[in-house]
């Protein structure tokens, strides 16, 4: 499987971080190795003084699919849960700064909490999802997929032009502003329409 992200994908995020609004949607990969096993911590890596989180809402996918239509795309996932990027901050600005690939900042073993899924059919309609995460008991990003810039159903027809989707695949949909540095014991937990979806620990 593989786990495609989009970054700059909410406007309170790109002015945060001061980047430029993309004409397309940032894509990037994580590889299969980044995924942090259930019920496991996330280990900050040693590479990296700042490291921080960036709490996603994550689509799975279940269909093989290519060149799929904006209009079909809802036919290709069939469960929405939340995650983290987590991202080398430190590394990612010296990388974009040379123009160079950001594979070391956010594809490392561990960058990629996936929580619980759940049936998209028990949720609102993917483009009104309320989502927040905390850090040690207090929210520090709180948002809704409404708020996207490109939707998910438009994601799905833009990545899928470029990668075959196939079944388990899973989609990071970028993430809103409020993004910041993890600590040694800090707890972050998701919820996605009031579900806590995840709880992990920083170590
Ligand atoms: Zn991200």
């Amino acid at each position: 499987m593989k786990i495609i992200c989009i970054g700059r994908n909410y406007t309170d995020h790109i002015e945060e971080l001061a980047n430029e609004r993309p004409e397309d949607p940032v894509v990037f990969l994580k590889p299969d190795t980044s995924l942090v096993l259930k019920n496991q911590p996330f280990f900050i890596p040693p590479f990296s003084n700042d490291v921080h989180y960036e709490v996603e809402i994550l689509v799975r996918i279940n269909r093989i699919g290519k060149h799929i239509q904006q209009k079909f795309a809802h036919k290709y996932y069939d469960a929405i849960g939340l995650g983290i990027d987590f991202t080398a901050r430190d590394l990612q600005a010296k990388l974009k700064s040379k123009g160079l690939p950001w594979e070391k900042a956010k594809a490392f073993d561990g960058a990629a909490v996936v929580g619980d899924w759940v049936n998209k059919s028990e949720l609102p309609h993917v483009d009104e999802l309320q989502f927040e995460m905390s850090k040690n008991g207090t929210i520090v990003q709180q948002s809704s997929s409404a708020l996207m810039l490109w939707k998910v159903d438009e994601l799905i027809a833009y990545v899928s032009q470029f990668f075959t989707l196939k079944i388990g695949d899973i989609i990071f949909t970028g993430t809103p502003a409020g993004v910041g540095p993890v600590a040694e014991n800090d707890v972050l937990e998701g919820s996605l329409e009031g579900r806590q979806l995840f709880s992990i620990k920083v170590k």
